[in-house]
């Protein structure tokens, strides 16, 4: 029976990799200081006595070494995400996406574990040339504008994981998610999807920013879970960087807003905010975001399944039994 350490296991996209493991009859471990993941999306996974939650940091050393010894492969999903988090504490972000892989890639080759190193779309930065592929030159913004540190952050991770497998022939893999979406994503850190819905659902305005001309391409969770789970079983993975995103399901923010109106029925309007107002300093927003497929096709064969429709209808399903909560943003 496999071993399974997820770092981040009770994040958003870690705690649906937990569950899909859990279904498969494997044991998983995660670890998570519950900064932005939450104790109630693994929950119910304790009930099959085969998954354990470890509420604490990437950067305790002795606990990382402890559970990496302890598993067959490692997932390393935790870190400082969404744009409120980066740009209002960008040194705990810095020191959780240097440090913490740091400490997770050192323990992986102590112990010569297979590891996923989580990066981002964000490396690309203000790349103009779509889609993104693997190999493309990366643009990333000016220092002072703190959004970046989160992308320049990762791109030494790739770094990081990289020379670890030409040096010391760690069996490592780095993919780049693109948005990815689905039920249990808050948008507390500012995602719009999550954001989208529970205003819809309220009949609140809705908050696009910008003039809602910039779009992104959404991707399902279980895609993604999909994807990775049979990424880090291909040999031919190890060592590479791969995107793992949805070139099909591209959308503006403002026909985004338009689509969770009509299919929740709501009485919002929307609502146009400038930047400067909507996040603090330190912001840049991309127009474009659109992932090359060609290596992740054909490495797994990999196509995503799920609509954007049916992923919206998912997320306002699940916002919906969390109305209550709703009220406490
Ligand atoms: N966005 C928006 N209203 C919100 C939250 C986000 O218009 O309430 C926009 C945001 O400026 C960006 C897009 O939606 O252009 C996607 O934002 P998100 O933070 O979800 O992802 P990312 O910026 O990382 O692609």
């Amino acid at each position: 029976m496999q071993k399974v350490f997820i770092t981040g296991g009770a994040g958003f996209i870690g705690s649906h990799l937990a569950e899909s493991y859990i279904q498969q009859g494997c044991n998983v471990v995660a670890l998570d200081d519950l900064s932005t993941g939450r104790e109630e999306n693994v929950a119910p996974l304790m009930a099959s006595g085969r998954f354990k939650l470890i509420k604490d940091s990437v950067l305790d050393q002795k606990i990382v070494d402890e559970l990496m010894q302890d598993c067959d492969v490692c997932y390393h999903l935790a870190a400082a995400v969404g744009v409120y988090t980066i740009v209002e504490k960008p040194l705990n972000s810095l020191m959780t996406n240097l440090k913490g892989t740091e400490v997770v890639l050192a323990a992986a080759d102590k112990y010569q574990k297979k590891i996923l190193i989580a990066s981002t779309s964000e490396v690309y930065g203000k790349s103009n040339k779509f889609p993104f592929s693997e190999a493309d030159d990366t643009i990333m913004g000016a220092t002072d504008k703190s959004r970046w540190s989160y992308a320049y952050a990762k791109a030494i991770d790739e770094f990081m994981a990289l020379a670890y497998h030409q040096e010391k022939k760690l069996p490592a893999l780095v993919v780049r998610f693109f948005n990815t979406v689905g039920p249990r994503q808050t948008g507390r850190y500012g995602m719009v999807i999550p954001n989208f819905v529970r205003q819809a659902l309220l009949n609140e305005d809705i908050t696009i920013f910008g003039d809602g001309h910039q779009s992104r391409c959404f991707i399902y969770v279980g895609d993604v879970i999909d994807a990775v789970q049979r990424l880090v079983e291909t040999p031919q993975a190890l060592g590479q960087i791969i995107n793992v995103g949805n070139n099909n399901l591209e959308i503006s923010i403002e026909d985004l807003a338009k689509k969770i109106i009509e299919l929740t029925g709501s009485k919002s309007k929307l609502t146009y905010i400038p930047y400067e107002k909507a996040y603090p300093l330190g912001f840049e927003d991309m127009e474009r975001r659109v992932p090359d497929l060609f290596k992740i096709k054909k490495l797994i064969g990999f196509q995503p399944k799920v609509q954007l429709e049916e992923i919206l209808q998912m997320v306002i399903a699940h916002k919906k039994t969390k109305l209550g909560d709703l009220y406490k943003y």
